[in-house]
């Protein structure tokens, strides 16, 4: 039994692909960063959205698809990560959780210790820059993140 889907792969890995946008039927083609973070299905905090260069509109996924192969973009990333082992993707999560709930929590622990019995704006303010560490974390994480999924068709 296998909890990993196969995903076809390119012979040679692209350096560019071409995506057409639904709304208008023109087409772009991406290199690079913007390459390779669209292909990387943990890539974005907070959703991914692309640049349709003809009519220049920023757009959700689901509003484009791949040129050469006719599929949605939001559906390829979500088949690419089903692809990914379930333990790898299970690691990238629960790091990227830890980031975010660990530094607030020390900020508040750490502030509250060191203040008045009761005080709490301070133990706050610690938190929320617990937190802000956190995001930076999770930021740098993505960056740091050379894994190459453009390789995936
Ligand atoms: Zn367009």
């Amino acid at each position: 039994m296998t909890e990993t889907s196969s995903v076809e792969t390119f012979e040679i890995p692209p350096t560019s692909r071409t995506y057409v946008h639904l709304q208008c039927g023109r087409k772009t083609t991406v290199d690079g960063e913007e390459f390779q973070g669209l292909c990387n299905p943990f890539a974005g905090l907070l959703g991914v959205s692309t640049f349709c260069v003809p009519c220049r509109k920023q757009a959700a996924l689901n509003d484009f698809m791949w040129a050469d192969t006719g599929e949605n973009l939001a559906a390829y990333r979500k088949r690419v990560l089903r692809s990914i082992p379930r333990g790898m993707r299970v690691r990238t999560r629960l790091l990227r959780a830890a980031m975010l709930i660990v530094p607030p929590i020390i900020g508040f622990v750490v502030a509250r210790a060191l203040m008045h019995r009761g005080a709490i704006v301070v133990p706050a303010l610690a938190a929320i820059g617990g937190l802000v560490v956190g995001v930076l974390g999770v930021g740098i994480q993505m960056v740091a993140d050379r894994r190459d999924f453009t390789v995936y068709r």
